[in-house]
């Protein structure tokens, strides 16, 4: 999805101009209750497709970026490069992949994507065994394939403007999408790709039960792409897991536990947004100043999204208005008028930087308990 790149960037650039610069790089979220949180970019070209860089560029980015696994999707049918750079074998990024990675942290997984006209356009394949055998002519075949060898697969930048797919840039779900859905060969939908999000996509996951994903679908650099000097981050989805294996992720990508983190929003749904949220922002050393009714505390975000909170309490704040943000891995002081000296207290928020479908936000409670 190149193309739109030149034409979003201005814009981007004046939605990310709002950052922390203190986030650091490696994009690290805590674990929520029985689950590990696992960082992914399921989605990335190298020469072996349309991208610009060696696979081995690849893992060294996702390495900086502290990610849990990645995967290179070339494209199986789109080959710009292949006369400079012949490979008649399509698992030659992955192995070139997995030896770069061989001493790291970082699980790679096998992937393709699958390149046809609308519908079904793109779609990536992975946990695939043989990217080969997926070259296959008929679009309903190769999804066959695909789901033979255990394949998860989701729906690719179903908002992509290019004129030979969304040119309104509204995803919208074709017949031939229905049917991959129903016969269990299509498992989730990019509701972000690159510098695109899109509420229709995410309309389109909870509609049919699919995975919601974000992904980078990085063909230069990172850094460059989502101006990492600026205090941008690519798009990520995490998964929760009860491992960190494969299989693991495996089994949560098809049980639709994700959520998508792109430029500074979460996007995933209740079930896992809540708990995470829970989880990013604590409550902490609250006690009452002096002899007032004026309780002080401290709001600590423990994750690189900075969070904007709408204040839904029963109390006022005395040094802030209704809305808050607290950047990444920052501490807010917060001065809450109880009106009366209270042994405890829940304070409520809506996230407004978190969505669990269009123009929907969280509402996340913390408990209270002012020290004597
Ligand atoms: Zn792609």
């Amino acid at each position: 999805m190149r193309l739109v790149f030149f034409l979003l960037f201005p814009l981007a650039a004046f939605a990310q101009s709002n950052h922390s610069h203190l986030r650091g790089r490696v994009m690290k979220f805590p674990a929520i209750p029985g689950y590990l949180t696992l960082t992914s970019d399921l989605h990335m070209h190298s020469v072996f497709s349309d991208g610009s860089v060696w696979p081995d560029i690849r893992v060294q980015e996702a390495l900086m970026d502290g990610l849990d696994m990645i995967s290179l999707t070339e494209h199986l049918e789109y080959q710009p490069h292949k006369d400079d750079i012949p490979h008649p074998d399509r698992n030659r990024a992955h192995q070139l992949a997995l030896e770069e990675a061989k001493d790291h942290d970082l699980m790679i997984f096998r992937g393709s994507e699958i390149t046809r006209k609308m519908p079904p356009g793109h779609c990536n394949a992975i946990f695939i065994q043989d990217a080969n055998k997926l070259l296959i002519n008929d679009s309903l075949e190769v999804f066959k394939e695909a789901s033979r060898q255990g394949a998860f697969v989701f729906w690719n930048h179903p908002n992509w403007i290019s004129l030979s797919h969304r040119p309104d840039g509204v995803a919208t779900l074709t017949p031939f999408h229905q049917r991959l859905i129903s016969e269990k060969l299509l498992h989730g939908i990019e509701v972000v790709n690159e510098l695109t999000y899109s509420d229709e996509a995410l309309q389109i996951a909870l509609d049919n039960n699919l995975t919601i994903m974000g992904t980078s679908d990085i063909h230069g650099l990172v850094d460059w792409q989502f101006g990492l000097n600026k205090g941008g981050h690519r798009p990520l989805t995490m998964v929760f897991a009860k491992e960190k294996s494969e299989a693991s992720v495996k089994e949560a990508l098809f049980a639709r536990r994700t959520v998508v983190f792109f430029n500074d929003m979460l996007i995933g749904r209740t079930e896992q947004l809540k708990p995470l949220v829970a989880q990013c922002i604590k409550a902490d050393s609250a006690r009452y100043i002096g002899k007032t009714q004026v309780l002080k505390l401290w709001l600590r975000n423990d994750s690189p999204c900075p969070m904007t909170l709408k204040n839904q309490s029963a109390f006022r704040f005395h040094n802030a208005g209704e809305v808050i943000r607290i950047n990444a891995f920052e501490t807010l002081e917060l001065e809450v008028k109880t009106l009366n000296r209270l042994a405890g207290l829940s304070l409520d928020f809506e996230v407004l930087n978190a969505v669990y479908a269009p123009g929907k936000h969280p509402f996340c409670k913390w408990q209270v308990t002012p020290l004597p």
